[in-house]
């Protein structure tokens, strides 16, 4: 267990103009983090001091974009921040009052120093109004996270493509875009002519001409109701 400073250890997973805030921030707890593999349940996760250690213990997942970790970080600080203050006792929910306060105060000055992009600020605003913050289901955050995700190798976004092209997603349905829908984009299956919304950050293989489906009739079906494509976007892990 090796006991490098956490700045060191989370520096080259941050975007660059976090890095001093974070320093300062990280300054002010006796923590350890540790970068984790990834997890399926969760971005990282806190634990308080304990028998045998007197730091705050904190993981994060290694695989998370430069804004998603920030959060991921900002948010197991903010669990430190709670049990440091009311610690005495008094049993305090994980996501209640007391935490959202602490990463309120935590968020405010990254965000006053336009550290973070304005969707982004926007969408963590809206998480801390909303109730079940941050917690369990926060779709609103985990999609505004997962706009700064690297495209895997040889994939695009749904939404950066142009309109006619073609296109397959993870499983295998090849589809031609259409025009965006909103957060989603209209597409046709190739074979059927079935209408789809796809999510428009789903990261999709595209392809250079329309593939040779095996048509399972003649006739293309067009339904009245377009389907949702149900893939995973922004529906991860959750905080821990
Ligand atoms: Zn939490």
């Amino acid at each position: 267990m090796g006991n490098a400073s956490p700045v060191i250890v989370v520096r080259p997973f941050l975007p660059p103009a976090a890095v001093a805030h974070v320093e300062l921030l990280l300054a002010g707890y006796d923590l350890h983090v540790r970068i984790a593999r990834p997890r399926r349940t969760k971005l990282g996760d806190h634990r308080p001091p304990a028998t045998g250690w007197t730091a705050h213990r904190i993981s994060i997942n290694a695989n998370l974009n430069p804004y998603a970790f920030l959060t991921t970080l900002l948010h197991e600080v903010a669990h430190a921040a709670t049990w440091e203050r009311h610690r005495p006792r008094r049993r305090v929910r994980p996501h209640g009052p007391e935490w959202k306060r602490e990463f309120e105060a935590i968020l405010a000055p990254v965000v006053g120093a336009g550290v973070l992009p304005d969707e982004l600020a926007a969408a963590l605003a809206r998480s801390m109004r909303n109730p079940l913050a941050a917690t369990c289901s926060d779709r609103g955050l985990a999609l505004a996270l997962a706009r700064y995700d690297e495209p895997p190798p040889g994939r695009v976004r749904v939404e950066d493509l142009v309109e006619g092209a073609f296109f397959r997603v993870e499983g295998g349905q090849a589809f031609r875009a259409d025009r965006q829908v909103r957060t989603r984009r209209k597409c046709f299956e190739c074979g059927t002519g079935r209408e789809y919304r796809v999510h428009g950050l789903l990261f999709v293989e595209p392809l250079d001409a329309e593939p040779t489906v095996m048509a399972r009739s003649s006739q293309p079906r067009r339904r009245k109701t377009s389907r949702r494509l149900r893939r995973r976007v922004g529906s991860g892990p959750r905080f821990g």
